[in-house]
Formats: structure tokens, C-alpha cells, sequence
């Protein structure tokens, strides 16, 4: 048995809240290369994780999710995959101490696969596989991917995850507000996301990231996903829709009312809760206290 499965067959898992926010708020300009820091700037990721773990976080994320040859693309370090999606789990693995687990994080390639789009399957593959290897070897629990649109890109990447050797593997979607009911941008409704998460064989299916939804949306989307399978449902929604103040980007919810929507989730049957984008410490110190009651 995985450690992680372990702990789920125990109770509710705490997850942790946004890193790319958290990035910003940091000092990380528009544009620029979060993953580097793993490398560059240790400390500062190594401080955010541990900001989560002693707000109560029982899994920590690694800082890859743009880790994929394609996203580093952008940033001229397409070649640097493995050393900075190592040195994230070596981070993660430090903040998260002996009781706290490790989730090596495979974010989207932001592009769409071919013949729609210009991405290969084959180097998408090859790329998920290298970046699962390196998150693996620097002690990730697991791994999750993470706010994927398309059926076919998440089933690659679930595939290349096991094929690296993991022995656990969470899939996770993100879903916009449409008249129709949550869907990706891809069109792909819950259903068919559950769907397809359960037949590549991950362990625990999702959401994170929605935009435009409200708890509504989220209960929605969870109950679609029990529709077609029992196994364990994550979610991890956004404080809120970001709204421009000040020429900053501000989330609204604050920690408390977030916390008051985690536990309507879980009352829902979400097994793992935490927080996307806008979700800080304080979000999840709330809702872990909330927890213990
Ligand atoms: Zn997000």
C-alpha cells in the first residue's frame, strides 16, 4: 500500500493552497520562470511549503506544475526538466517532514495536442515521463495532474506518471461556468471527465481551478464524478474569481468563507480539500482548525 492511500482510508486529507499566487506575492515578475526557484531561490519555496505545513497542510505540492519541457520552453530551459522538478520534490520532501506527503505536480503543456493543435503525443509523453521520474526520485508520495481540459492530454500523462513508477495517481480537472453546466475549455464535460480518469487507472479523480463557478458548481461537478465512481474525490477550488483592485489582482473570499465552502465539499464527499489560485496559508489554517473543530 501507498502511504497516501493509507492516510485516506483514515479520513479527510488537508491539501495546501495556490504556489503561483503565493510566487507573486514573492516578488515573481509576469512572465517569469516560478520552477526556477527551486534552483535559484530555494529558500523562498522552501519557506512557502512550510508556511502550509504548519498551517496544517497534510500534503504538500511541489513547485513543477509548469515543469513540462513545454512550459520551460518558454523560458529557454526546456533542458532543465529534471533538475528543477527534482529540486522541487527535494523542497517539498523537506517542508513535509515524516507525516506529511508529497505530491509531485504535472501541470498542462498550455498547448493542444495534434492534429487539432501543434503538440505531439510523443513528446508530450516523453516529457510527463521525465518529469514523474525526477519528482519521484526526489521523494514525491505521488503524483497529480493537475487543471487538465483534455481527455487525451490527462490520459498521456497518467500513463507516463505510472510508467515512471508511481504507484499512486491523482487526475484533476478544471472547469470554466457555462450555460450548459461546468465544462473545460475543451468542451469535456465532468461526466466524461470521470470517465476517463477511471478508465487510465488513477487513484484519486478532481477538480481545481474552476472559473466562474460557484459552490453550486463545485457540488455539481462532485456529484457527477460519484456518479461514475467511488473512488476518492479531490478538490481544490480558487479563492474566488481574481477582480482587479488597485491594479492588483485580489481574490475575494476570504480564509474563513473559504473554509466554510471546503466543508460543504467534504460534505459532499470530497476525500482531499485545499486551495488553487488565491488560496493562501491563512485559507488553509482556517479550514484545517475548522477540521479539528
Ligand atoms: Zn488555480
Amino acid at each position: 500500500m501507498n502511504r497516501l492511500l493509507d492516510r485516506l482510508a483514515e479520513g479527510v486529507l488537508v491539501a495546501d493552497g495556490a504556489m503561483g499566487t503565493m510566487l507573486q506575492s514573492a516578488g515573481l515578475g509576469p512572465g517569469g520562470c516560478g520552477e526556477a526557484w527551486n534552483v535559484e531561490r530555494p529558500q523562498v519555496i522552501l519557506e512557502i511549503h512550510e508556511a502550509y505545513r504548519e498551517a496544517g497542510a497534510d500534503l504538500i505540492t511541489t513547485n513543477t506544475f509548469g515543469g513540462n519541457p513545454q512550459r520551460l520552453a518558454f523560458h529557454g530551459r526546456a533542458d532543465d526538466v529534471q533538475e528543477l522538478s527534482r529540486a522541487g520534490a527535494v523542497l517539498a520532501r523537506s517542508a513535509a517532514g515524516e507525516d506529511g506527503l508529497v505530491l509531485g505536480d504535472l501541470g498542462p503543456s498550455g498547448e493542444v495536442l495534434a492534429p487539432l493543435g501543434t503538440l505531439e503525443a510523443d513528446d508530450w509523453s516523453r516529457g510527463c515521463r521525465l518529469q514523474s521520474e525526477a519528482l519521484l526520485s526526489g521523494g514525491a508520495d505521488a503524483i497529480i495532474v493537475e487543471t487538465q481540459y483534455a481527455v487525451t492530454e490527462m490520459t498521456l500523462a497518467v500513463e507516463a506518471a505510472h510508467a515512471a513508477g508511481a504507484t499512486v495517481v491523482l487526475a484533476s480537472f478544471a472547469f470554466g461556468k457555462t450555460p450548459s453546466g461546468p465544462r473545460t475549455m475543451m468542451g469535456t464535460t465532468p461526466r466524461e471527465a470521470a470517465e476517463a480518469m477511471v478508465r487510465v487507472g488513477a487513484d484519486v479523480i478532481g477538480m481545481n481551478c474552476g472559473t466562474g463557478l460557484d459552490r453550486e458548481d463545485h457540488e455539481r461537478v462532485l456529484e457527477a464524478y460519484r456518479s461514475v465512481t467511488a473512488l476518492p474525490l479531490l478538490v481544490q477550488p480558487n479563492a474566488g474569481d481574481p477582480a482587479s483592485m488597485g491594479g492588483e489582482q485580489v481574490h475575494p473570499f476570504a480564509p474563513d468563507d473559504l473554509a466554510a465552502w471546503f466543508d460543504s465539499l467534504v460534505g459532499k464527499g470530497a476525500a482531499i480539500v485545499g486551495g488553487c489560485c488565491g488560496a493562501t496559508p491563512e485559507h488553509i489554517r482556517a479550514f484545517a482548525q475548522q477540521r479539528r473543530g
